[in-house]
């Protein structure tokens, strides 16, 4: 039995960090979070929750305040380069039972979180050394000081400190894709989450509530380009659907090449990692935070449970490990087509593309 008076840090205040600081609250422990940013950062982006988001969310009891915000998205649509539909999948029937698929923005999505850690996040607090032994981990923080922790949770992100500190890997290698995000207010009308499939390049546009549309737009390659808005009208440039209109009212892009991660194990002592720490991908299924809401249900539980904190984290590992393995190779699947000639992809999506896509997310259907 793990007593509840063990000293959990949980290192990142990202959705994972957030979500795991919640989870061990609602089990009974109760875990410090350090946050290496001095305040959370406002984001204007956007994020899409399919349905295995929710029901995790709904797990820590967040999907009520949730529900008020951004837009429940029914169904996605995939459209040729010149905006003629290949195929659509129903996200309500697909989802039934399990959640509703919404798309919201990522500060908002942040301020649910927050207000649900429970207890307070030590901004502008950076974890500099972890220290893996055998009772115990010790970890010093930028500022010098030195504490002693029963558990250290690395929710740290794709480029994850802890992770290279506690020697469970290195940095992520590039996935493949440059992404670019923006917010548009206004634009042209669209319902549903809609892709526009090119050539080794794709732009994604759903609304996010409050009249905005949240767009999300990739292309093949490694190099950030210096004008992101320049380049994203350059290459979308030709596309048909919603594309012209939302370049036109489009007036700020972010854009970063993606990362992917598969380590060896997630654990290190008591030293454990969930989230983009464990095992980032390309965010072509939007699984990211569903994934890490999972982690961190999984995990509390999994300490809840066991007899040691050990074997919790065996236990953790052993349950989450299949499901990432799965996002991560149907994000290859997925992202292998986009380097298909559309002569050949597009004919096969017209007859059995929605079935396709929908099967991506077969075994998210079960439960964590
Ligand atoms: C372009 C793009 C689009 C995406 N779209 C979607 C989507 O639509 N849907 C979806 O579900 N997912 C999406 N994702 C993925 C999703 O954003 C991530 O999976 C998710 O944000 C991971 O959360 P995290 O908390 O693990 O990591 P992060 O969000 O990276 O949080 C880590 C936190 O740890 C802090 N930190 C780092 N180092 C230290 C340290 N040494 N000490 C203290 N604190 C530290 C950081 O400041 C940060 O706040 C997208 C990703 C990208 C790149």
């Amino acid at each position: 039995m793990i007593q509840s008076t063990l000293r959990v840090l949980v290192v990142g205040a990202g959705i994972a960090g957030l979500a795991a600081a919640r989870a061990l609250r609602l089990a009974g422990f109760r875990p410090e979070v350090v946050e290496r940013l001095p305040a959370p950062m406002p984001s204007v982006e956007g994020i899409f929750l399919p349905g295995n988001a929710d029901r995790a969310l709904r797990h820590l009891e967040l999907d009520g305040p949730l529900r008020r915000l951004g837009q429940v998205i029914e169904r996605q649509r995939f459209l040729d380069v010149s905006g003629r539909q290949l195929c659509e999948v129903d996200l309500g029937g697909l989802w039934a039972g399990v959640g509703d698929c919404r798309a919201l923005s990522r500060s908002d999505l942040h301020e649910v979180l927050l207000d649900g850690a429970g207890g307070p996040v030590r901004h502008g607090v950076e974890v500099y050394e972890v220290r893996p032994g055998r009772y115990g981990v010790s970890v010093v923080f930028a500022d010098g000081a030195e504490e002693t922790y029963d558990l250290v949770v690395g929710a740290d992100g794709p480029r994850s400190a802890v992770r290279t500190l506690a020697a469970l890997g290195g940095p992520p290698r590039l996935a493949g894709q440059v992404a670019y995000r923006g917010v548009v207010d206004g634009g042209p009308e669209v319902r549903d989450w809609v892709a526009v499939l090119g050539q080794r390049a794709g732009f994604l546009v759903m609304p996010m509530g409050g009249g905005r549309l949240y767009c999300y737009a990739d292309e093949s390659g490694t190099e950030v380009p210096a004008d992101p808005l320049a380049r994203l009208r350059e290459l979308f440039a030709g596309y048909g659907g919603p594309v012209p209109g939302v370049l036109d009212a489009l007036r700020d892009v972010r854009v970063a090449p993606t990362d992917e991660l598969d380590l060896g194990r997630w654990s290190h002592g008591r030293v454990v990692l969930v989230g983009d720490a464990a095992h980032a991908t390309a965010p072509t299924l939007s699984q990211g935070a569903a994934m890490a809401v999972e982690d961190a249900v999984v995990l509390a539980a999994a300490l809840r449970a066991g007899e040691s904190v050990e074997e919790a984290l065996r236990a953790y590992e052993v349950r989450r490990r299949p499901r990432a393995k799965w996002v991560r190779d149907r994000t290859h699947d997925r992202d292998r087509t986009r380097n298909v000639p559309p002569a050949l992809r597009d004919p096969v999506l017209r007859g059995r593309g929605g079935r396709i896509f929908q099967q991506h997310y077969r075994l998210l259907l079960e439960p964590a």
